[in-house]
């Protein structure tokens, strides 16, 4: 392939854009991650993604993609044969699901439509139903990145306080984040899985388990195998900022500067900024004549919005065209939303004039590929940009 100019737009939703920052965070010599300097900065990024995940609790480093915090979760406090309430939301929680079942554990599946969250009256329901506590685990995928739902953890914890019922509340946050609010221990999330090449902004390669007391109970007498995923010597040694193995020594000088950013722009700040791309994104999707795959809006994900395109169309073509011509890559369809979605990433390291641009490159590529879409959505989006940087109220910000 011939040399492209400027930069490739990456909107797939993660791995996402590394800021300059990060990359040239990363770029420093290897250190000994036995030596003196590798454990301050082991307890510095511990302690600040307590932050990020907002829990006093403990947090634990794996080198490994989101899946094997996925595994380091379920291995740790549960037992062969275990009962687990899942809930279909998409892709993302089929394939935890798979991951259940292959390790043995007994996964029931709460029926989906793959445009909605987790519906907390039906998980209260399925609790109520089981008084004899069979149910030890109830896993949920915060951010659905195959359909761009985000379910709503906090409601479903009070679901299953009000079945009281003793399961413990496992969360998928990979593509949550650092995105999207999130509260670990407000929620009384047990064990939250997450991931670093998302809303962290990093590479891929590292992932984490944000761990409850009560998950910690649990996995002193939970009895599938563990090793590599055990939660106790990783505990141990991360105490005082070590790792039981070769930690991925500079993805984590990536994830020292990545939490700076973070907390220098403020979370809140980083959440409202994903909302407000978020609705720009929407509003171009409805002024193109386009549905978004979110049903609920009080479900719609801050971190990416799934396009549906009209019948007849493959959203795969669309995203071809668009890569070809605009040098940008959009999400595809994933499992049964193969060739009728394409996904927008707009989370992480991400700013106005790049959405701008992101937009402008599907408007383009809907009208080559010859999808019936109007030649609106810029303007709609970049209507409420220029309103919410005016400082419009957010009444006013509605009427833009
Ligand atoms: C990306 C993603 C995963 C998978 O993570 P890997 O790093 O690819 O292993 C799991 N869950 C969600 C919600 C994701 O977005």
């Amino acid at each position: 392939m011939s040399h492209r100019a400027g930069r490739h737009f990456l909107q797939i939703p993660g791995p996402t854009n590394v800021p300059d920052r990060v990359l040239r965070a990363i770029d420093f010599p290897t250190m000994d991650h036995r030596g003196p300097e590798f454990g301050e900065l082991g307890k510095s990024v511990i302690a600040d993604l307590k932050k990020a995940f907002k829990t006093a609790g403990d947090v634990v480093i794996y080198p490994a993609s989101g899946t094997g915090a996925w595994e380091a979760a379920l291995v740790n406090a549960l037992s062969p044969g275990d009962a687990v309430l899942m809930y279909e939301t998409g892709q993302f929680a089929a394939l935890w699901h798979k991951l259940a079942t292959r390790l043995g554990l007994a996964p029931e599946f709460l029926p989906g439509d793959w445009r909605s969250g987790a519906d907390p009256v039906a998980i209260g329901d399925r609790l109520r139903a089981d008084p004899q506590h069979q149910i030890k685990a109830v896993c949920l995928v915060h951010n659905e990145t195959s359909t761009g739902v985000t379910s709503r953890i906090a409601d479903v914890r009070k679901a299953i306080d009000a079945a009281k019922h003793p399961a413990l509340l496992m969360v998928d946050t990979i593509s949550s984040l650092a995105s999207i609010d999130y509260r670990h221990d407000e929620w009384g999330v047990d064990v939250t899985v997450a991931g670093s090449q998302k809303g962290l902004m990093l590479p891929p390669g590292l992932s984490f388990n944000a761990i409850s007391r009560k998950a910690l109970e649990a996995s002193k007498t939970a009895k599938l195998p563990r090793s590599y995923w055990a939660w106790d010597e990783m505990l141990a040694s991360g105490k005082n900022g070590y790792f039981p193995y070769t930690p991925a020594t500079n993805l984590l000088y990536g994830l020292r500067e990545a939490l700076d950013m973070l907390f220098e722009e403020g979370l809140d700040n980083v959440f409202a900024r994903h909302a407000r791309h978020a609705e720009a994104t929407r509003r171009a999707v409805r002024a193109w004549g386009l549905e978004v795959l979110a049903r609920n809006p009080a479900e719609y994900s801050g971190a990416l919005t799934a396009v549906l395109v009209p019948t007849g169309v493959d959203a795969d073509h669309v995203r071809k065209v668009i890569l070809e011509h605009f040098d940008m890559s959009l999400g595809t369809g994933l499992g049964k939303l193969a060739g009728k979605v394409f996904r927008i990433g707009h989370l992480g390291d991400f700013n106005d004039l790049m959405l701008m641009g992101t937009l402008a490159g599907v408007e383009m590529g809907l009208q080559i590929a010859g999808v019936k879409a109007k030649p609106a959505g810029v303007q709609a989006a970049m209507d409420y940009l220029f309103a919410c940087a005016r400082g419009a109220t957010p009444v006013q910000r509605a009427a833009a």
